[in-house]
């Protein structure tokens, strides 16, 4: 299950969105926040700066200083939120001690939220009143569709619960349209028996961050797998560099699933994609009042 088709999908409606409100409109502009050049973040701005370009939206990353601590962070997001050229504010995580990612995010208006992580769009989406859902639970979600995996109804499996990718794609799974409306099962660390908590589950989103962790051996046969995992390890084909790898053993699984997302080329290029239309959103919102709680 490739990721470009769906990517595709979502730029075209992204950008007849755009075309919608005029050329006379100040495009749509997203600034991309992270602690620094040295992180890993690295790798995702080259891909949401090209993704923006394609699209016509405005895009730049800010990087704390060194030295800045979490009284700084407050104050730049607070800064972004008032900034009525920003329509986007997208924010690396997650942020060591001493930083307070959750706390900070609270100054960021819910529509700016682009990635839909702040406390506010996460507890609307409990209350199953989303502004803006985070992209990476969207994107899962939106390739499932394009796939026709089996959710209404059906026994799903997540594995992993963390605040930004696990648990919210959870609720999107088990909530209401345009949730899932699908019968979720979490699964993490604590989990004694994969192998048993996955058994029986007709779809499985993995959402983990360790390589090879969904084999045959794990993963009941005729499952589909949603990969989100993404992890760099060294490249034995060219030495001193990495590459991405899902949590999926993609030879295992070869000829057992019903379908496998790639990594990469799964999940990744559909999150970019859902990022920017998460920008049109909050921007047609911000400057024409349109949508927005
Ligand atoms: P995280 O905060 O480290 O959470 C990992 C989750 O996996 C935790 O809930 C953990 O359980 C669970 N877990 C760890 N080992 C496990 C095991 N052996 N069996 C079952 N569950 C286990 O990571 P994250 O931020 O949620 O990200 C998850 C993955 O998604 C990462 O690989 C990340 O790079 C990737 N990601 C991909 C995209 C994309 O666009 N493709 C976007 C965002 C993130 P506990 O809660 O018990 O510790």
């Amino acid at each position: 299950m490739e990721g470009r088709p769906v990517a595709e999908a979502i730029d075209r409606a992204t950008r007849a969105a755009i075309q919608a409100v005029g050329a006379a409109t100040p495009a749509p502009s997203l600034v991309s926040l992270h602690r620094g050049v040295d992180s890993p973040f690295q790798f995702y701005l080259k891909r949401q700066a090209r993704a923006a370009q394609a699209l016509g939206i405005s895009f730049r990353d800010e990087s704390l200083a060194a030295g800045d601590g979490p009284a700084d962070l407050t104050a730049r997001i607070r800064s972004l939120d008032r900034d009525p050229t920003v329509h986007g504010v997208l924010l690396e995580h997650p942020w060591p001690p001493p930083f307070d990612f959750l706390r900070s995010m609270e100054e960021l208006r819910p529509e700016k939220d682009v990635d839909g992580v702040g406390p506010r769009n996460l507890g609307r989406l409990v209350g199953q009143r989303p502004i803006q859902v985070p992209a990476v639970a969207r994107a899962a979600l939106a390739i499932a569709r394009h796939y026709q995996l089996p959710l209404e109804g059906e026994p799903v499996t997540v594995v992993g619960r963390s605040g930004t990718v696990g648990l919210p794609l959870a609720l999107l799974l088990a909530g209401r349209p345009p949730g899932g409306n699908a019968i979720v099962t979490i699964v993490h660390s604590r989990t004694p028996d994969l192998r048993a908590a996955l058994a029986g589950a007709r779809t499985i989103f993995s959402c983990v961050g360790h390589p090879g962790l969904l084999d045959r051996t794990v993963v009941p046969e005729g499952a589909h797998v949603v990969d989100v995992g993404l992890s760099s390890v060294p490249d034995p084909g060219r030495p001193g560099s990495v590459h991405a790898v899902g949590d999926a053993n993609a030879t295992s699984l070869d000829g057992w699933v019903g379908s496998l997302t790639p990594v990469p080329g799964g999940v990744g290029p559909v999150t970019v994609a859902e990022l920017m239309s998460s920008t049109v959103r909050s921007w047609r919102h911000l400057v024409r009042g349109e949508g927005g709680a």
